[in-house]
């Protein structure tokens, strides 16, 4: 029987974020799916942890390089794709990861709060996306890889439709990046990109350790999720892993909910 190609084989993926949680998830299915995987991490301090992802992966027999860039920097964005254009030829998938929280009362959130969150999570998505498409567009369809010009996931969160009080500068981050990613998967449909979210629920990473890493609050956690347990890094680079492959090649403008059923109002799961 003929070998059957890896569904991402020979494809070339930026990750933003990728040295930890769902970055490094998303980055590890992607390369044992065949993809050629540039990790992405926003400053020195952050170096080792994304070199251990690569090292990983390379020991697997995966493919994976780092790649140092603030996303909310256009200058530093630029230079990433170009960097990364000049070393592997294109790029042909974006997962736009990188995010953060800066969490605080309405009334207390500073404007550097707000523009921080704003900035990373949502300018940083447009930013590299814009740089995506512009290749995307200029090399045009591939069909040796894909169906597809290219592919983008935008990593949203439940949070783009549940309002979440105290965290008015993430939840507005990610509403935004649901209509960014609709209004550009409309307009770049007929080029053959396909551009959607997921959008994860409670997943173990660094950036709501809180949340899970003490037993009671773990336990008020699970009350929200109907599959009663926290999400793992991989339940997201799986669906990252298919949303880019070609499996899914009719899907375009789609935000992916990857929750646990968290958005189906757990409260009334015992009559309301
Ligand atoms: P994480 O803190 O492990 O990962 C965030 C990554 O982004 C880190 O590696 C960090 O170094 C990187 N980063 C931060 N600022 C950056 C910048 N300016 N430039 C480049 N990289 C930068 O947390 P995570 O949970 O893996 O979060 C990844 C994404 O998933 C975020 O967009 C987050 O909003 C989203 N998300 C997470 C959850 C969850 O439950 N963990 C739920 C919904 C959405």
């Amino acid at each position: 029987m003929a070998e059957t190609k890896l569904k991402l084989e020979g494809q070339i993926a930026i990750i933003t974020g990728a040295g930890s949680g769902i970055g490094k998830g998303c980055a590890i299915e992607l390369a044992k799916n065949g993809a050629t995987v540039v990790i992405n991490y926003p400053f020195e301090g952050a170096k080792a942890a994304a070199e251990e992802v690569a090292a990983t992966i390379i020991a697997s027999g995966g493919k994976a390089s780092t790649h140092q860039c603030d996303v909310s920097k256009e200058d530093q964005v630029i230079k990433m794709f170009s960097d990364t254009i000049a070393t592997y030829g294109t790029v042909d998938i974006l997962i736009n990861n990188a995010g953060l929280q800066k969490d605080a009362k309405f009334t207390e959130m500073t404007l550097d709060q707000w523009n921080t969150v704003i900035g990373i999570n949502l300018t940083g998505q447009f930013l590299c996306a814009r740089e995506a498409v512009k290749e995307f567009l200029r090399r045009g369809v591939d069909e040796t890889k894909s169906r597809a010009a290219g592919k983008i996931i935008c990593m949203s969160s439940v949070h783009e439709v549940i309002p979440w009080a105290g965290h008015a500068n993430y939840a507005a981050s990610k509403g935004g990046v649901m209509l960014m990613m609709k209004t550009i998967a409309q307009e770049f449909a007929p080029k053959k990109i396909r551009i959607n979210s997921i959008c994860p629920g409670a997943i173990a990473t660094p950036i709501n350790h809180d949340a899970w890493d003490t037993p009671s609050h773990l336990e008020s956690l699970l009350k929200l999720i109907p599959e009663k347990r926290i999400g793992l890094p991989e339940d997201i680079g799986k669906a990252a892993v298919w949303l880019c492959s070609d499996d899914a090649d009719y899907v375009n403008g789609t935000s992916l909910f990857v929750d646990g059923g968290m958005t189906l109002y757990p409260g009334f799961e015992d009559n309301g």
